[in-house]
């Protein structure tokens, strides 16, 4: 499609935010809708390198709320988007070893079953029990929810991408947005590197790249960004196809099937903010080790790949919906490493606020970027 000189709504960043806010505009019947990404494809951002998990386990009811209202739009995408995706419903398993986290987990259950998430919770014999090939001495409980899973992040965002362009949407790559332009408080444009834009509306959409795109505008969006990284294995023929997403919440390490493999990840608690993407040899290595302690077998895998990408965190990890000081500047971002299973109610959350002025589906209205100004802030304990 070509490249327009003006158009009424802007969103900056092709990942599952921008993918998904492009097309549910566009299903509302709004027209003239640009979606620029800087890289080559769409969603090779925090997306593209995300481990493509899905819960309900939250420990806010906005959170649950918005796995409430998001995973169900994933178990019905194909058949409204057009796209497999598919869904895995392996389940989320936590690993519990510390009393202090045992208490605050027995809270998070109830606040779910309460909302009508069929968490459960495990003995520590019976998860034993259950996976024989981990090492799970210290394990006191855990909880588990079936309806937890895996999707393929590249088809929810070329679900949306393609769904959108069918509505109108005009979706470019390799378009790097350099400036956002402001007049008497009100956005009037975006500067790219392919010629300047006129608009009244922008989403920032950009992922970890969200803050850089404020400060273009003038406006502070307490986005850091913060790499994370994972492996996958060579095949694994030990691991069931019915192995769970485990979680050993207390080291932040992680493992769940992928091909006929593992894939694993643990997050580094002293990584620095910033946007590189290289892989960290020494963190990959302490990550092996304890990796290795739980699940013995990595000891005969080989190594089939590695990647890092960044994690969006915010002050007090949960997202930014909304508005900005500067009029028709909209945010959607900082989801602080658990946004791709938001991304299909947060598009929609996103069309609602720009076109009826307020979100309707999910109440978001304390994720605001306001609240950090207003000391307003929430706290996630099941950040992994
Ligand atoms: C290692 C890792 C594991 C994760 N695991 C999970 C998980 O299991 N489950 C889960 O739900 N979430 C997970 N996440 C988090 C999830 O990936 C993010 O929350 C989500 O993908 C954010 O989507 P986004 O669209 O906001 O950002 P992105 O996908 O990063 O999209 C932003 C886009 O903006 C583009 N962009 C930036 N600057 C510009 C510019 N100037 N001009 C044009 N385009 C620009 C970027 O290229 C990028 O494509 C994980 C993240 C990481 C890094």
């Amino acid at each position: 499609m070509e490249f327009p000189t003006s158009s009424d709504f802007v969103i900056i960043g092709g990942g599952v935010m921008g993918a998904s806010a492009a097309y549910h505009l566009a299903a509302r019947g709004a027209k003239n809708i640009l979606l620029l990404e800087k890289e080559a494809f769409f969603g090779q951002g925090a997306t593209g390198r995300c481990a493509g998990g899905v819960r309900y386990q939250f420990a806010t009811e906005v959170n649950i709320r918005l796995s409430l209202a998001s995973l169900p739009m994933l178990e019905r995408f194909e058949d409204e988007i057009g796209q497999a995706i598919d869904y895995r419903q392996c389940g989320y398993l936590f690993l519990l070893t510390l009393p202090e986290d045992v208490r605050v987990f027995e809270n998070n259950v109830r606040m779910q079953n309460r909302l009508g998430v069929q968490t459960e919770w495990v003995s520590g014999d019976k998860i034993r029990r259950w996976l024989p090939m981990m090492k799970l001495a210290d394990v006191i409980s855990g909880t588990f929810n079936p309806k937890d899973g895996l999707v393929d992040p590249n088809g929810v965002v070329m679900g949306y991408v393609t769904a959108g362009q069918r509505l109108g949407v005009n979706a470019q790559t390799e378009v790097e947005v350099l400036g956002v332009q402001v007049e008497n408080k009100r956005v009037v444009g975006v500067e790219t590197n392919r010629g300047r834009v006129s608009t009244p509306l922008v989403i920032n959409a950009a992922g970890p790249w969200a803050g850089l795109i404020g400060r273009m505008a003038g406006v502070e969006i307490p986005i850091t960004p913060i790499r994370r990284q994972m492996l996958t294995t060579t095949p694994l023929p030990e691991i069931p196809e019915s192995f769970p997403f485990v979680i050993d919440f207390a080291q932040s390490l992680y493992f769940h099937r992928e091909g006929q493999g593992l894939l694993t990840g643990m997050s580094n608690p002293a990584e620095n903010s910033g946007l590189d993407q290289s892989i960290d040899v020494d963190w990959e290595l302490t990550h092996l080790e304890a990796a290795a302690r739980r699940m013995p077998l990595l000891e005969k895998a080989g190594l089939q790949s590695h990647w890092a990408g960044l994690y969006e965190v915010t002050p007090d990890a949960h997202p930014i919906y909304g508005k900005t000081p500067v009029e028709g500047f909209f945010v959607c971002g900082g989801f602080s490493g658990h946004g791709f299973m938001h991304g299909p109610i947060s598009g929609k959350l996103m069309a609602e606020i720009v076109l009826d002025g307020t979100a309707s589906s999910v109440d978001i209205s304390m994720l605001d970027l306001a609240r950090f100004a207003e000391g307003r802030l929430i706290r996630e304990y099941n950040v992994v």
